[in-house]
Formats: structure tokens, sequence, C-alpha cells
């Protein structure tokens, strides 16, 4: 009878399944008719920051590394991003590890000065990618991973999945929303400020993406009335206090015990914007650090949408109770009118298709694990670049890599 190692312990296969650390239930699957050379060493899932970073961790550390790509070129996700599109987090923590940006980069680089760092890591480190292939499917085989592409199986002793965790734009199921004569679009496409001028704009959402569409929106003079619908209040920090970057003081943020850093993220936001509840603001469902481990909100950056909610350019709003053909009824009842609805209501990882039979992601079809953190009941399946990070994910994506890679270097010892 064939054998499966599960958490090294050889048991019989026959379509079994086993408990996963987190008590859900994984499958092993039992054909073994098709399965390729078995690479001893890591099939890296995606080239964006987390798995080139990754990658050359691995790389160092004397392990072979093969990564697919579905794209054709690099750094799709940034090509696709609005022209406008700078960084919030500042060039000296958004690199990856050993390669700084140009010199003359300003502080908050630019996308297209994102995508020109992100190949230079990949051509300086000569890092093995496979484009336009396309991960459909993982499965555990006991001793190895068999990975399903668009271009045939592939199998390896560890696979790191790095696909990105803003891989799917997300618009909530609003009721009444196919009935909106007025257009409804995911923060992801938002294209130019001036592509608004002249038009009543509602944006969803007081995040991160939510912030973007804002600073941006008000910063041009041409939109109509731009609403804010929101559902809970941001944890929000200005782009710099003076000239001073925030950002520069998220790795002794990080460093700080949660309920620290929580306590620290609020009295600047308060210290900085005074109370925003006096304009219609919610308040914080609980504190920035948390929430970036809790729901996995990213921490909002400030840079202009503060002065035009209190200067009255926009307005904040209820959350929204449903749509009809002419406007939007809010959860106070009232009713308002935009031409255009920026839903800024997030992402999700679009796993479930490639991983769903595993019991490795939650109810949002985010992984339970991220970085050195694995089960040991599924070894050599690893996932970076998962969750929102004080640090960002570039400074992430390098700590997470060298994680990962100690982790998987240690086991072939
Ligand atoms: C508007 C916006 C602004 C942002 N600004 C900042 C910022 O200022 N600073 C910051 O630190 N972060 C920022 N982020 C977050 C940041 O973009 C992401 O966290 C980052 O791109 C993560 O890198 P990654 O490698 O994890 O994922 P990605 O960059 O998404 O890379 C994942 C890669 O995997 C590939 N892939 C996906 N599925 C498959 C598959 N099935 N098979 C093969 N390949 C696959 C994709 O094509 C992609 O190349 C921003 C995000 C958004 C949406």
């Amino acid at each position: 009878m064939r054998a499966a190692y599960v958490g090294y312990v050889a048991v019989p296969i026959e379509a079994m399944t086993i408990k996963t650390r987190m008590g859900m239930k994984a499958e092993i699957a039992p054909d073994w008719s098709d399965t390729p050379t078995i690479l001893d060493g890591a099939i890296v899932i995606g080239a964006g920051a987390a798995g080139l970073a990754a990658a050359q961790a691995l790389i160092r550390a004397g392990v072979t590394v093969q990564i697919l790509e579905r794209e054709a070129r690099l750094a799709e996700p940034w090509h696709r991003r609005h022209d406008n599109l700078h960084l919030n987090t500042h060039r000296d923590l958004s690199s990856l590890p050993g390669l700084s940006y140009p010199a003359g980069t300003p502080a908050f680089p630019h996308r297209s000065t994102v995508i020109g760092h992100l190949n230079d890591f990949a051509e300086t480190h000569r890092l093995p990618i496979a484009f336009g292939v396309a991960v459909e499917g993982v499965e555990f085989h006991g001793d190895h991973w068999l990975v399903r592409s668009s271009a045939g199986p592939r199998a390896a002793r560890h696979v790191v999945v790095a696909t990105g965790r803003d891989r799917q734009p997300f618009i909530p199921a609003w009721k009444g929303m196919r009935d909106f004569s007025g257009r409804i679009l995911h923060s992801a496409d938002f294209g130019r400020a001036s592509d608004y001028a002249g038009k009543k704009v509602l944006v969803v959402g007081a995040g991160n993406s939510g912030f973007d569409v804002l600073n941006h929106l008000a910063a041009g003079t041409e939109t109509g009335q731009i609403w804010l619908a929101a559902r809970n209040g941001p944890a929000l920090l200005p782009k710099r206090i003076g000239k001073i970057a925030v950002h520069r003081l998220s790795p002794f943020m990080a460093s700080l015990p949660t309920w620290m850093a929580d306590a620290a993220m609020a009295a600047t936001q308060r210290l900085v914007f005074g109370d925003l509840r006096k304009y219609g603001l919610p308040p914080a469902p609980s504190g920035g650090a948390s929430r970036l481990g809790s729901d996995y909100t990213a921490i909002a950056a400030d840079d202009g949408a503060v002065d035009a909610i209190k200067a009255g350019r926009i307005a904040v709003v209820p959350q929204i109770s449903a749509f009809r053909r002419d406007g939007v009824i809010l959860a106070n009842g009232r009713a308002i009118a935009p031409d255009v609805v920026i839903a800024a209501t997030g992402y999700r990882t679009g796993l479930e298709p490639m991983l769903g039979g595993l019991g490795v992601l939650d109810a949002k079809g985010v992984p339970l694990f991220n970085g050195a953190d694995s089960d040991p009941n599924l070894p050599g399946l690893w996932f970076t670049g998962m969750r929102p990070s004080i640090r960002g994910c570039f400074a992430n994506a390098g700590i997470l890599g060298a994680a990962i890679a100690g982790k998987i270097a240690g086991r072939k010892r």
C-alpha cells in the first residue's frame, strides 16, 4: 500500500483526509499517476514583492527554486494601478532586501519606480521566473506537493504561496445595486481624478484605498459633490508631519506590543487631526495595529482628504443601506444621488479554488498561516504577504521571506 508522510509519520493513503492544526479537514490526493519529477526545493507561486523576496532568500539559503507567475511580465498589479499612485510607505523602507531605489527617487516613489525596482531585483538576483504560468490547484501528497498549472503539473517538497492579498477586488452585494442608473466601480479601477470632473461621487469605505481615492479627489478641484460612506472610523495617519515622513516610524511602531502601538497611533491621529467624530466619522472599532491582524485592515494615509472633510468639500455619511434607480439610501434613511459610486471595499485573496480542500483558509479566504508559521500536519506549505503590516509590504516581504527560507533550509539539514 502507498504511504504518505503526514507530520513525518508514514500513513496509508487512499483518498484520505487529515485534521490540520486549526482543526479543519485537509485532503491528501490519492492519485500519483501524473506526478512529475519532484523538485527537492520550493515552488514559489507569484512573482510580486513577497514571492521575489522569498525566492531570493531561499536561493541564498541554498534551496533550489522555481517561481511561477501567471502574468507575462513582472509587477502587473502595479502596472494596472492608477496613474497618480505614489507609495504611502517611505522609499527607504519600501525596497527589497539589499537593493535601494536609484538616487533622486522621491520619498514616496511613484508606482512606475516600484515597477522598475521589482524588475531590478529580479534581474540582479537572476531569479528563475516562469511567466504566463497560472497555478490552478495545489495538492498535498504527503511527502511532496503537486502544483497544477496552466503549463501542466509540477511537484516540489515545498510550496510558497505568494499570490497577493489584494488579488481580487471585492464589492459587497448591496440591495438594489443592479437597478442603479449610475456607475459602480471598485477603487482598483479608479483611473484619474480628472475622470470625475463635474461628477457627484460617493466613496464607500474609509480604509487605505478609500483615503487614497479621497486624497486624489480632494486634490483636484473639478469633482462635484463628494461623499464618504463610512461603516467604521479609520486608523488614519498623516503621510507627513512637518517634513517627517510618518512611515519612517514604522519599524519602531512594529517593535511595540500591539496595545502600545494602538495607543501610539490613536494619540498621533488625535493630535494631528483632532476629533474626527465631529465631522461624522464613526469611531474605529479597535486600534490600528490590532486591526491589521483581526480584520486585515491596513492603516490609511491622509494626504489632503481630512482638510477637505473639515472644509465640507467631502461630506461623511452613514453606510449604504440600499441602492435604488436614482441613488442610494443610507443607513439613517437619507437618500443621496451620486453619479458614481467608488467601492473602496477591499480585496480578497481568491485562494479558494487553489487551496480550498486543504482547510488552511479562514472565512474571508485569508490563510491561517503566514511567514515562518505553518501547519505541522501540512509540512512544506508556506504563505507570505497574506496580511497587512505596520512596516508595509516590501519590508514585510523581506522579513517573511527570510523566515521561510530559514525554516526550509533548516529542514533540509
Ligand atoms: C492601491 C494600493 C496602494 C498600495 N500602496 C502600498 C504602499 O504604499 N506601500 C505598501 O507597502 N503596500 C501598498 N499596497 C499593498 C501592496 O500593493 C501589496 O500588499 C503588495 O503588492 C503585495 O505584494 P505581493 O507580492 O504579496 O502581492 P502582489 O504584488 O499582488 O503579487 C502577487 C503576484 O502573484 C501572481 N499570481 C496571482 N495568482 C497567481 C496564480 N494563480 N498563479 C501564478 N501567479 C499568480 C500575480 O500575478 C502577482 O504578480 C497597496 C495596495 C493597493 C491596492
